[in-house]
């Protein structure tokens, strides 16, 4: 599966993808992740060379009809999408997705995941800022949109990361044991490792009796009892 960010902030990603299952992933080829910053497609009047030497490139603009924050421009968005569109649609068999971050859009979950993981080979992401995207950006793309909850975030790079993180749990390879996907087996909120008595504080807290017992059906129904009370 291929990711491709567009972002003006690609180093917020940095950390998240080096470590653990995800790096794990992106060294074993089984993702690949790039980024595309949507400031290196930025032209005429927003860009500015300062007499120092310093360049400005501006991406975003007042809103029309007034309000607060700026927008980001259509036209930087769309150009840095179609420079990873002219790079990929020469392969074969490929399936594009193209993916817009808005907070009231229809809510993602590990269903859309699975989805798009058997769906798509090339996943494209855009990352609003400021008060988002000029909606022209949806029509021209036609992007499909999505939300990862009912709040406001300051920006889609921890959308984009939350996409990256669960399409790529349902692709076989990327975590140890496929079968080890949450939603493929009994789970349940509460875990518990060693020791069998935690004393804090002059008592003792102990694992529930169920999952000494060795029986699987019954440790089953346990967890789905907690599935139910979390539903
Ligand atoms: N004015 C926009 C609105 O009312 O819908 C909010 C813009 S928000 C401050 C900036 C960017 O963060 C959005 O363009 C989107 O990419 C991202 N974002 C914020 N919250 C999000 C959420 N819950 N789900 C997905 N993306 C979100």
């Amino acid at each position: 599966m291929n990711f491709y960010v567009v972002t003006l902030f690609p180093e917020m990603f940095d950390s998240y993808l080096k470590e653990s299952i995800l790096g794990r992933a992106i060294k074993d080829k089984k993702i690949n992740v790039v980024f595309i910053n949507p400031r290196e497609f930025v032209s005429g009047k927003y860009k500015k060379i300062w007499p120092d030497g310093n360049v400005s490139l501006q991406v975003d603009e007042r809103p029309y009809a007034g309000g607060p924050g700026m927008v980001m421009m259509a036209e930087p968005i769309i150009k840095a999408v179609e420079s990873i569109l002219k790079k990929i649609q020469k392969k074969k068999n490929i399936k594009i997705l193209t993916i817009n971050f808005i907070p009231s859009a229809e809510k993602f979950n590990t269903k859309i995941a699975k989805n798009i993981s058997k769906k798509y080979t090339d996943v494209i992401m855009i990352c609003g800022r400021y008060e988002g995207i000029d909606a022209r950006v949806d029509k021209i793309l036609k992007t499909k949109k999505y939300s990862i909850g009912d709040y406001v975030l300051t920006g889609g790079e921890i959308p984009a990361m939350v996409f990256i993180d669960s399409i790529s749990r349902q692709i076989e390879g990327v975590l140890g044991n496929f079968d080890s996907r949450e939603e493929e087996r009994a789970s349940s909120s509460e875990v518990y490792t060693r020791p069998e008595i935690l004393k804090y504080k002059g008592k003792n807290y102990k694992v529930p009796k169920v999952l000494l017992s060795g029986d699987h059906k019954k440790i089953d129904d346990w967890k789905m009892g907690l599935t139910k009370k979390k539903s």
